[in-house]
């Protein structure tokens, strides 16, 4: 359902990479000095990064804090948690990675996905290892399962798509000694056996993209980039951009009709 009230809906930002661009797609990588610039603006306006919890409570009662906001940070790559963790630190805030818990400690190369006709190029890197998610974790940073492989699970037979979610969950738990009760899917592709899958595999919610939805199973979330302005950033914060762009989308689509 499009055209979610403001108020109605926690805004959850997904980053991909926070580092130096060197190699990697400039449009999928927020450098240091700008995730720090998102953080000093989240900051202002006396916003508050939630856990993983308190994203869930508020999604699930409907009841929406005021000026709460989820950072979530796709792919787990070592250099965007090693990059990001101390800024976090520095702002007093928190976020909440998605990792492919097969890949962790190894070099991986992920096809892009995001950008319609924009050519994007691979995202690639080393995804953090064991210690550096248990490190992450200990300084007070959430974790959720982003699959097993980084398998777009609307691609796979519906036994992969099981198998992704929850083996992906089991090694995650085994090896951080929590439950892990959230996921996200990769590319935020899904579609009813995906979401069925996540469903059978003991999650309580999982986390995709735009359009906003108010189902536990298809989570909303908006893509920050690199070039957001403070004013189209702070749309995102406050809930507007869902607005904004539902209604964009429908003068859009009048448009085209006529
Ligand atoms: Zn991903």
């Amino acid at each position: 359902m499009i055209g979610l009230l403001p108020r109605r809906v926690l805004p959850v930002l997904m980053y991909h990479r926070i580092g130096e661009v060197g190699q990697a797609d400039p449009s999928l990588t927020v450098t240091p000095p700008t995730f720090a610039r998102h953080l000093d603006w989240i900051n202002a306006r006396g916003f508050r990064t939630l856990s993983l919890d308190e994203a869930h409570d508020a999604f699930r009662s409907r009841r929406f804090p005021r000026r709460s906001v989820l950072l979530t940070i796709d792919d787990g790559f070592d250099e965007t948690l090693r990059t990001a963790a101390p800024l976090l630190a520095a702002a007093g805030q928190r976020a909440t990675v998605f990792v492919p818990s097969g890949l962790l400690g190894r070099e991986a190369r992920l096809e892009p996905s995001y950008g319609g006709s924009q050519a994007h190029r691979p995202v690639s890197g080393s995804i953090v290892d064991g210690a550096g998610l248990t490190a992450w974790v200990n300084a007070g940073h959430g974790v959720g399962s982003h699959s097993l492989t980084h398998a777009d699970l609307t691609k796979i037979s519906a036994a992969e798509a099981a198998r992704e979610a929850t083996e992906s969950k089991r090694l995650l738990e085994d090896l951080l000694g929590r439950e892990i009760l959230d996921f996200c899917y990769p590319y935020a592709h899904h579609d009813p056996a995906a979401r069925q899958a996540a469903r059978a595999a003991g999650y309580r919610a999982a986390y995709a993209g735009e359009p906003p939805t108010q189902s536990l199973w298809a989570l909303p979330r908006m893509m920050v980039f690199p070039d957001d302005s403070e004013r189209r950033f702070a749309r995102k914060l406050y809930g507007y951009y869902y607005w904004l762009s539902a209604w964009h989308k429908r003068v859009l689509r009048t448009s085209d009709e006529q």
